[in-house]
């Protein structure tokens, strides 16, 4: 069985539709794929529609935290995507990335790029608008030749020339909210030190001890030293151990299927979020 816990489509900053990912994730051999937008469920419903025959769709989103001024993301898997809460503290996340965006417009065109709103809007097109968004427009501007290479303190690097925050929810409070709607927590990439500053251990046990479920330890951003630390650390805390592409299409290289999460890890969350409900599968799939 091969499982990829962690994708993008056009609902957030990937470049493949909804029911394109689903298709490509057949078409690549997976049995298990995670459609898991930014701060967004709006592909679940495409996605859905799509899945092919053979292939498990479970849905899923990636939140934006923070905590103590650190930046990081909380997946999660199988929660009920209509319970209020988190619903609004979903929507509030997503619609404050617009502001956020134009802000950083407005910085990079103080740079003398012209960039302008309506590029990077249509860019994202109905999709959560982010910074790889700014980055292909400042790549379709020729500033820089890939997405990846704006991610600098020159251009959206976190604290770097262009960079605006948004609102991103405590990561303890994203728990609580993902728990409360039936869902699994697993903390995406927590050691991809090249995005910028990590989360200390002492705050992934204090979130184990708060209900996490799991860390995300195969991710292309972690080295072979990183995912052994973090095996060893989610052995110490009892946490499940995911490993997934974090696919976003063109807009980055990694490809689906590209990092994996072992069969019995799979069972254990699919376990987890529908014994929250009394329905089976009434978790969001
Ligand atoms: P945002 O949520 O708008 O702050 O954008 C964060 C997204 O930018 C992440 O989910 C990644 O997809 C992407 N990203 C962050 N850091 C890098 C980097 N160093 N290189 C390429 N993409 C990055
Ligand atoms: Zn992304
Ligand atoms: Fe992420
Ligand atoms: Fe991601």
């Amino acid at each position: 069985m091969r499982i990829d816990l962690h994708t993008h489509s056009t609902a957030s900053d990937g470049t493949d539709a909804p029911g394109e990912l689903v298709r490509k994730a057949a078409a690549a051999g997976l049995d298990v794929v995670a459609l898991t937008d930014h701060d967004t469920t709006r592909g679940h419903a495409e996605a859905i529609a799509a899945v092919p025959e053979g292939l498990t769709l479970v849905t899923g989103a990636e939140l934006s935290c923070r905590l103590d001024g650190i930046s990081m993301h909380m997946l999660a898997y199988l929660f009920d995507a209509e319970e209020p809460a988190l619903l609004a503290e979903r929507e509030l996340v997503r619609d404050d990335r617009v502001p956020r965006a134009r802000g950083m417009v407005a910085k990079i065109q103080e740079l003398g790029v012209p960039v302008t709103w309506e590029q990077v809007s249509r860019i994202a097109g109905d999709g959560s608008v982010g910074r790889p968004h700014v980055a292909s427009a400042l790549v379709e501007l020729g500033v820089v030749p890939t997405v990846s290479d704006a991610f600098t303190q020159d251009w959206l690097a976190d604290g770097g020339r262009a960079f605006v925050a948004k609102h991103e929810t405590d990561p303890f409070e994203a728990i609580r909210l993902i728990k409360g709607a039936g869902g699994v927590a697993v903390f995406a990439h927590p050691g991809a030190s090249k995005r910028g500053r990590t989360v200390p251990e002492t705050a992934i046990a204090e979130m184990a001890a708060a209900g996490l479920d799991g860390v995300e330890v195969d991710h292309m951003d972690h080295d072979a030293d990183t995912r052994a630390r973090l095996r060893g650390l989610a052995k110490e805390l009892g946490l499940l151990v995911t490993g997934s592409s974090d696919y976003h299409g063109s807009r980055k290289t990694c490809v689906l299927g590209e990092y994996t999460t072992d069969p019995e890890v799979y069972g254990e969350i699919t376990r987890r979020a529908f014994g929250a409900f009394p329905v089976p599968g009434a978790g969001g799939v």
